[in-house]
């Protein structure tokens, strides 16, 4: 029989995945979890849902970044303006999933420990170099985000964590990010490809530090220092394009189904890696 339990704390939550005798599953705002459940993917013996936890789903500002709860829905990260300012990327990556009716309820704790390869707020958080805090029966650890997911479907937690929330570190002056993906319709698709771009200029306008992460290439989302190292110590010019370009169709591992090729996946990554990093530069040199 199907368990449920809704604690008021992190270590009761902790302590309930810890005791569970089966398959324990957290549970964010369900919707992967739920469609999970009701194609019968996933059959947990508990479900702890994290929803009544004071601060889960709240953003506040802590030394100049900003600290996101696993739960926080979509649209209140869309909302919230001086989030969005600082971290437009991961704000745009975060409100891309689903419709208006999944941005009530999806997480960024959900799109990530769901280990899709095409969840689309992955690259844009690695991009920012956003960590989280994760308890468990040991403890609370901050780890990178990009440490999180292993596989399709596979996470590092153990069996008694949980992510509680997320970091974003302060912003220096002429920085910015960008994610775009592309999809092949116009709404509600799994990325063929994501690409998330975070870069900081001098005042000449020339790119001092810069990550590329590419999603929905390869069984997890892809850190390319490579095509960071295309855009650092330039201009964006068309050179440093070319390159990154070049340096983003080598990191892809991708797949080859239905929705595209292998050849197409590669092609469409270099694409959608110039653009991200044209928007995020604009950004930047708006910036003081
Ligand atoms: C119609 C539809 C459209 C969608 N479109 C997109 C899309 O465009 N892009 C995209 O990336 N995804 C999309 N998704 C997938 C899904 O909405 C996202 O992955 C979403 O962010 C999941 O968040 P959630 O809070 O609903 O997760 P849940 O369903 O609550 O959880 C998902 C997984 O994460 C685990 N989990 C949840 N919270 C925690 C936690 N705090 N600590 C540890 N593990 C946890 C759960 O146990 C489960 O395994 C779509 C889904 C649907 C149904």
């Amino acid at each position: 029989m199907l368990a449920y339990t809704a604690p008021s704390t992190v270590e009761e939550a902790v302590r309930a995945l810890a005791g569970a005798s089966g398959v324990a599953k957290v549970l964010s705002g369900g919707t992967d979890l739920l469609v999970q459940l009701r194609s019968g993917r996933a059959k947990p013996d508990l479900i702890v849902d994290t929803k009544k936890i004071p601060g889960i789903s709240d953003i506040s500002e802590r030394d100049g970044g900003f600290v996101i709860g696993a739960a926080t829905p979509g649209a209140v990260i869309g909302e919230c303006e001086a989030l969005r300012q600082a971290w437009p990327g991961v704000v745009e990556a975060a409100n891309l999933i689903g419709s208006t009716q999944i941005q009530g309820r999806a997480s960024l704790a959900g799109n990530l420990c769901n280990a899709s390869p095409a969840a689309d707020s992955v690259p844009a958080l690695i991009a920012a170099r956003a960590t989280c805090v994760v308890a468990g029966a040991k403890g609370r650890r901050e780890v990178p985000v990009e440490s999180i997911v292993t596989g399709p479907g596979r996470t590092s937690l153990d069996r008694d964590e949980l992510i509680v929330e997320f970091h974003l570190p302060k912003r220096p002056p002429r920085s910015a990010d960008a994610y775009l993906r592309f999809i092949p319709r116009t709404e509600m698709d799994i990325a063929v490809v994501g690409a998330g771009v975070n870069v900081t200029l001098d005042a000449a306008g020339v790119c001092t530090d810069a990550r590329v992460v590419l999603g929905a290439v390869a069984p997890t989302a892809v850190l390319v220092p490579d095509a960071a190292a295309a855009l650092i110590g330039r201009a964006l010019d068309a050179a440093a394009l070319a390159a990154l370009d070049q340096a983003a169709r080598r990191a892809c591992r991708p797949i080859d189904d239905k929705r595209g090729t292998i050849a197409y996946r590669t092609k469409v990554a270099g694409v959608m890696a110039r653009r991200a990093a044209t928007t995020a530069y604009e950004r930047a040199g708006k910036r003081r």
